[in-house]
């Protein structure tokens, strides 16, 4: 069976560290454009992002400093809400600052706003491409930062390197009125979700999902269609989500990636990935049309 979803093409969709959620809050800015002078602080410790709780609610920390000390000094990366904002990440065993609550942005039902939980993972993002951006790839001289960018040239063969963000793709699959999910050994218990992967040399996007499809789960699909992408910075990837129709094929699965996979109806889903995510928004979408 063949069904029409997407009705027309996809818009920026407002999931978790996307740019349309951080909704004016936030302008990204180059390290060299400090304006200086106090602003608030995103911390981070791994995952977990610091806050205030204030009457008005969850907030960034504001001031000067938020510690006396960290690992590494603070990055200022851009304008939150009119005022500088500085990234300060702590290491593992640095003592959280107690005055602050704090929460994984990982969660899965997050209680930060959506712009904060947004904020982090970009910040997730620039912390990724400032630890592995020290030494040139060509020659493994030292890298220094180009003008008002995030870009970075090598002070040796003068190359230029710019933040590396991995294209994956991620899918469900129809077949009349079920779709096909997926289990990895490492989900949380019971959870199910869709095939997922990097998109390959010489790939397109559609030809991506058919192979990660093929590949994971045995089936055969055609009829791919895009619904829309997530930024996700774990650590630095673009996901880009499809539905695609069933051809052919038994379920067969690939096993060093999967332990579970089967056709779903709608009505008897298991338990699913949590709101935040471009998976669970590729089933409601899914689910919502066929329902119909
Ligand atoms: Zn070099």
């Amino acid at each position: 069976m063949k069904i029409g979803l997407p009705p027309g093409y996809a818009s920026t969709i407002e999931l978790p560290f996307n740019t349309a959620s951080l909704q004016e809050n936030f302008q990204l800015a180059a390290p060299d454009r400090d304006p200086g002078g106090p602003g608030s602080w995103l911390l981070l410790q791994g995952n977990r992002v610091f806050f205030d709780q204030t009457e008005q609610g969850i907030a960034l920390p504001r001031g000067l400093a938020p510690l006396s000390s960290s690992t590494v000094p603070p990055l200022y990366i851009g304008q939150w809400q009119g005022q500088p904002c500085r990234l300060l990440s702590l290491a593992r065993d640095d003592s959280a600052p107690n005055d602050l609550d704090s929460e994984s942005i990982m969660a899965a039902d997050p209680q930060l706003p959506l712009p904060i939980l947004s904020l982090a993972g970009i910040a997730r993002m620039i912390l990724h491409w400032e630890l592995t951006s020290g030494h040139c790839g060509h020659c493994g001289g030292a890298l220094q930062r180009l003008t008002g960018e995030w870009g970075k040239k090598c002070t040796h063969c003068n190359n230029h390197h710019h933040p590396r963000i991995h294209p994956c793709v991620i899918g469900l699959v129809v077949k009349g009125d079920e779709i096909l999910l997926v289990r990895k050994p490492e989900w949380a218990d019971g959870r199910f979700g869709l095939v997922a992967g990097f998109v390959e040399f010489g790939e397109c996007l559609e030809e991506a999902m058919a192979r990660e499809i093929l590949e994971e789960t045995g089936i055969i699909v055609a009829n791919t269609r895009y619904l829309g992408s997530q930024c996700w910075p774990f650590p630095s990837q673009l996901m880009t989500g499809f539905v695609s129709d069933y051809v052919s094929g038994e379920i067969k699965l690939q096993e060093d990636e999967l332990e579970a996979a089967g056709w779903y109806k709608l009505n008897q889903l298991p338990t699913l990935p949590p709101r935040r995510s471009i998976a669970r928004y590729l089933i409601d979408a899914a689910a919502e049309y066929l329902q119909k």
